[in-house]
């Protein structure tokens, strides 16, 4: 065993070890071009960065009109969406009008007369649907809220039974937004949570009700089916359909999110999208290709992970948004 004093030198020396190495590696490092913490994801799929190089000339050449086409793919548009877009844009175009103009008209225009949110009284229900980790949650918390700051009072059932974290989340996001919660152990029948949730928001006079599901794996078949259960359940405690069945898209995973929303449209009859993870991704393109693909609206948008990061998609804005930048 080393004394005392044998110990104070063993750290000692230990210290100056360190110092030495941070001082070399310092030394080191001061020598190489800065590389950026994070690298800055817009820039190369930037629809709106490439479209501003693309016109800056006098003239538009087919050679712009084919890099246009471009990136509308590289944004996500989806290929047969790009083409069409590119076409009737070329139509319009004559010289002296702005192409970045006729480009967010084009793509507003494909989203003109889609329906918003239908909310009807006296017990709107909103049950959403979509895979882990694309934002279900999240987007349900800021969902309660929007309607909350709409003066509806909102509850929301936790019919994710299955995940014991989902139910701890759903009761957070439920008291940030003032909303209230209907729950049952982990491992309830998620069907009997959605009735038992229904009875409830009837019974406290709710105008709101938003209905969690569990996160399906698309390719999972069993799963899908308990999600269709889900909604018969609902449609015959209320009476009537669910209003709104909104399925969770992460803009992020791009064409495989298209995928994935297509079995969720065969299985439980989408009514709307709500995209989560706009701010996070260049290529908001692919609410083109969803809409075209799919046929069904963007109702509402995330972006960010905060409790207000919650828009309703608005053509214009966002097609100028997607072009200008
Ligand atoms: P769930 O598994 O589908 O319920 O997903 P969660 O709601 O737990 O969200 C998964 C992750 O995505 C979390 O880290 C969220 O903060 C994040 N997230 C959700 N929506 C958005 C969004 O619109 N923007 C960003 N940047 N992150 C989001």
């Amino acid at each position: 065993m080393p004394s005392g004093v044998g110990v104070e030198i063993v750290v000692v020396v230990a210290l100056l070890v360190i110092l030495i190495a941070a001082f070399v590696v310092g030394l080191r490092l001061r020598g190489r071009p800065e590389v950026p913490a994070a690298a800055p994801a817009r820039a190369p799929t930037d629809l709106a960065a490439r479209v501003h190089d693309l016109f800056k000339g006098e003239r538009v050449t087919d050679a712009d009109w084919e890099r246009l086409e471009r990136a509308l793919v590289q944004a996500d548009a989806g290929t047969k969406a790009a083409r069409e877009i590119v076409r009737r844009v070329r139509d319009r175009y004559e010289p002296g009008t702005d192409p970045q103009d006729l480009l967010v008209a084009e793509l507003a225009e494909r989203f003109e007369g889609d329906p918003g949110l239908s909310l009807p009284g006296p017990l709107a229900i909103v049950m959403v649907v979509g895979v882990n980790g694309t934002g279900k949650t999240t987007t349900i918390g800021k969902l309660a809220r929007h309607f909350r700051e709409r003066g509806r009072s909102v509850a929301l059932a936790q019919s994710d039974t299955f995940r014991a974290a989902a139910g701890e989340q759903l009761s957070v996001w439920a008291e940030r937004a003032g909303a209230d919660l209907v729950a049952q152990e982990r491992g309830a029948d998620p069907g009997a949570v959605a009735h038992d949730a229904v009875e409830a928001a009837i019974a406290r006079g709710r105008d709101v009700l938003i209905v969690d599901t569990a996160g399906r794996i698309h390719t999972k078949q069993p799963l899908m089916d308990e999600l269709t259960k889900v909604r018969r359940v609902l449609e015959k405690a209320a009476g009537k359909p669910p209003d709104e069945v909104l399925l969770v898209v992460d803009a992020t995973t791009g064409q495989n999110g298209i995928a994935q929303a297509r079995r969720f449209v065969e299985a439980v009859g989408v009514t709307g999208i709500a995209l989560t993870k706009l701010d996070g991704t260049a290529k908001g393109g692919i609410v083109v290709a969803i809409r075209e693909e799919l046929g069904v609206p963007v109702k509402v948008v995330g972006t960010g992970e905060s409790i207000d990061h919650l828009a309703v998609f608005e053509p214009t804005a966002f097609a100028r948004s997607l072009v200008r930048g």
